[in-house]
């Protein structure tokens, strides 16, 4: 009868994650609040909320209650033939939370799905003005990330996770630098200069597509995984809304890691001075208590397919689904009721200084940078020339390793950058928005313990 899943006789296991014989990763015992602990009994601060996902931390007893309440009433409807409420107090809060300026709410599963959905949907949308419209052309960024599946990589630029497919991807995209003052701006340049700079890359981009040939431009609003907790420079979205109004292409922000919240506002546009016609959110969403993601849209996008047919062609077999709804809906509720948005901005402002002040004379941190509780620390060889560590020395994976290993205990998402034509090894700390000035402490200190071994083993 086999082994009914409780002791497997496989020599490897049937489990497949990335790596085919990775599987040293520690096991999860249970997780409450900031820590998870580990079968083995140790408590590890998860100062990443798995990478900017558990906005609320871990095993919150509003949201298991709510999944249990609805477990008890109805887990399955096809949403192609019936409606469920709670799926519509979800779009309502999300909707609510753009103050109006966006209009509707789609709910799917993931982020790369999120961003694909946005993709087709601003396609559709010109297709409804025009069935010829030449608009199939998308603008995006190097140095972002958007996801796995095949629109979204296609968009994205994370050079090992798109080369064994690039065949595959459709070629109707091009990319243009991202706003990345510490790498980027010039020495003798000013923010408006740089701004200007980019700006003028972008519409230039469109003259060389043909401006009538874009679809929309795609920029994640913070720059999360690639870059490490980029923020735009004032003026800078600005500046490409404008271009993108100008040539009438639609504007898509991939909140999906750094949205509903992170940042320090629910939305992280609103302290761009700017509203995107399509929107992405993905892993604060459901904050790691249910698989889910939303695109939210401007009224505009809303008003063109009810000037055609009406009819988005998009829908799978998952969206709306109850329990994932429930779970995200309750999340929402929590950070609202709970103040939290304000909480990650007020923390974040500790957090941002915490980490200056413990390795403002470290010799290998090239930049502390970050917004909310959203921050990076980018190491360097050399801070003042800003050279980049020798990759071979996996600095940024060992952290992430050592992290995990006894008498350390905190979980840190690293990048080694170079690896994939990004410059510079990173990690960043996303920390649940329900942390406290104790927490920021623990996690300062954990941070400092790690980043010190690991440079005492490669210096
Ligand atoms: N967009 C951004 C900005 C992301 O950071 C990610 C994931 O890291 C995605 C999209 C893809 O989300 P998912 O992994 O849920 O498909």
């Amino acid at each position: 009868m086999g082994s009914l899943g409780n002791t497997s006789k496989l020599a490897e296991p049937a489990l497949f994650y990335q790596n085919v014989y990775e599987s040293s990763f520690p096991h999860v015992a249970s997780a409450s609040g900031l820590y998870i602990t580990l079968e083995d009994g140790r408590e590890v601060l998860d100062a990443t909320g798995g990478a900017a996902v558990s906005a609320i931390g871990h095993g919150n007893q509003r949201v298991n209650a709510a999944i249990i309440k609805q477990l008890s009433k109805f887990t399955y409807a096809h949403p192609g033939y019936f409606q469920n409420r709670v799926s519509h107090q979800l779009a309502d809060i999300l909707v609510e939370s753009t103050g109006g300026k966006l209009a509707r709410a789609c709910l799917i599963g993931s982020g790369s799905e999120a961003v694909e959905t946005a993709m087709k949907l601003a396609r559709q949308y010109f297709l409804e003005q025009d069935p010829n419209s030449p608009r199939l052309h998308f603008i995006s960024r190097q140095n972002s990330w958007h996801g796995c599946t095949l629109g979204a990589l296609s968009v994205g630029d994370l050079k090992s996770r798109r080369e064994p497919f690039l065949e595959l991807l459709p070629n109707n995209v091009s990319q243009v630098s991202a706003c990345h003052p510490y790498r980027e701006q010039r020495p003798d340049e000013t923010v408006e200069e740089y701004v200007a700079r980019l700006a003028a890359e972008l519409e230039e981009e469109f003259q060389r597509v043909g401006p009538g040939n874009v679809c929309a431009f795609v920029a994640e609003t913070m720059v999360g995984t690639a870059l490490g907790c980029v923020t735009a420079l004032p003026g800078y979205f600005r500046a490409i809304r404008e271009v993108c109004d100008r040539h009438g292409a639609l504007l898509i922000l991939d909140e999906v890691m750094c949205g509903l919240g992170r940042t320090g506002t629910m939305h992280a546009w609103e302290q761009e001075g700017i509203v995107p016609d399509i929107q992405a959110v993905g892993k604060g969403l459901g904050a790691g208590y249910a698989t889910i993601s939303a695109i939210l849209i401007h009224q505009r996008v809303i008003d063109g397919l009810k000037a055609g047919s009406a009819s988005f062609q998009h829908g799978q077999t998952y969206q709306c689904h109850p329990l994932n709804v429930v779970a995200a809906l309750e999340v929402q509720r929590v950070i609202l009721e709970e103040g939290l948005v304000h909480n990650a901005h007020k923390m974040g402002l500790l957090l941002g200084s915490s980490l200056r002040n413990a390795f403002a004379n470290h010799p290998h941190v090239g930049q502390v940078r970050g917004r909310g509780l959203f921050w990076c620390i980018e190491f360097v060889a050399d801070p003042v020339t800003k050279k980049p560590l020798d990759p071979k020395l996996n600095v940024a994976k060992r952290m992430r390793l050592r992290g995990l290993e006894k008498g350390y205990e905190i979980c840190l998402f690293s990048s080694t950058g170079c690896a994939d034509g990004w410059k510079g090894d990173h990690f960043m700390l996303s920390p649940p928005f329900t942390i406290t000035a104790q927490d920021v402490e623990e996690i300062v200190s954990r941070t400092l313990r790690v980043v010190n071994s690991v440079f005492d083993e490669v210096s």
